[in-house]
């Protein structure tokens, strides 16, 4: 299965992604992750990335483009994936075209004011373990330990910046898959579990 997760920054993308390849046994191919990963490691990209990300910037289609391409190529990519946070983009839906088939593009539909919220509680940790602040007081991952950080750019100076791109670039993208007839759509302001229903009612009917 070849899964697309679409959703604004806050809908709740990274959560049901964890839990889909947990279920589905997918690769989960995130580029923000891929990204933060090489902020973290200071590579060329990385300091690239940083200043465009805390902007609340999307980084260039080409670079985030060959990305995708190169890290769907790997192995474990060949008999499918869940994208998450690709594309974000109508020339980044239509070069992932160009590299594949997609089979599926889930949206999480959430109320805008519900998005805030969400993300400036979002509290994250390096092992991709996330958590919310009305729902986990610790300031260490429950799983591995390490302690929890708050991303530069879920800050509420940069969280509107992101919500605007997110209107302009990305919500097209409904439009191009629903022509398409690859979209589903799921209920995001119900709780992760129910949403995860949602998600697996749409996935096992496809498989
Ligand atoms: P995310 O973790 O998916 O919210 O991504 C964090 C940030 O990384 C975004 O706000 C963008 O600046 C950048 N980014 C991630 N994915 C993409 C993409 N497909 N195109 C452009 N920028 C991206």
């Amino acid at each position: 299965m070849k899964v697309i997760l679409l959703g604004a920054p806050g809908a709740g993308k990274g959560t049901q992604a964890e839990m889909i390849v947990a279920k589905y046994k997918l690769p989960h191919v995130s580029t923000g992750d891929i990204l933060r990963k090489n902020i973290r490691e200071m590579t060329e990209l990385g300091k690239v990335a940083k200043a465009i990300i805390d902007d609340g910037k999307l980084v260039s289609d080409e670079l985030v483009i060959k990305l995708v391409d190169s890290r769907l190529k790997e192995n474990d990519c060949k008999k499918g994936w869940l994208l998450d946070g690709f594309p974000r983009t109508i020339p980044q839906a239509e070069a992932l075209d160009k590299i594949t088939n997609v089979d599926i593009v889930i949206e999480i539909k959430i109320a805008y004011e519900a998005l805030l919220q969400r993300i400036t509680g979002r509290r994250m940790c390096e092992c991709g373990a996330t958590y919310h602040t009305s729902f986990y007081t610790g300031d260490r991952c429950a799983t591995c330990g390490k302690p929890l950080y708050q991303r530069d750019d879920d800050k509420a100076e940069v969280v509107s910046k992101r919500l605007e791109t997110y209107k302009n670039l990305t919500e097209p993208l409904v439009e191009y898959y629903t022509v398409r007839n690859k979209l589903r759509t799921v209920d995001g302001n119900l709780s992760q579990q129910e949403v995860f229903r949602q998600v697996t009612d749409i996935l096992n009917d496809y498989d």
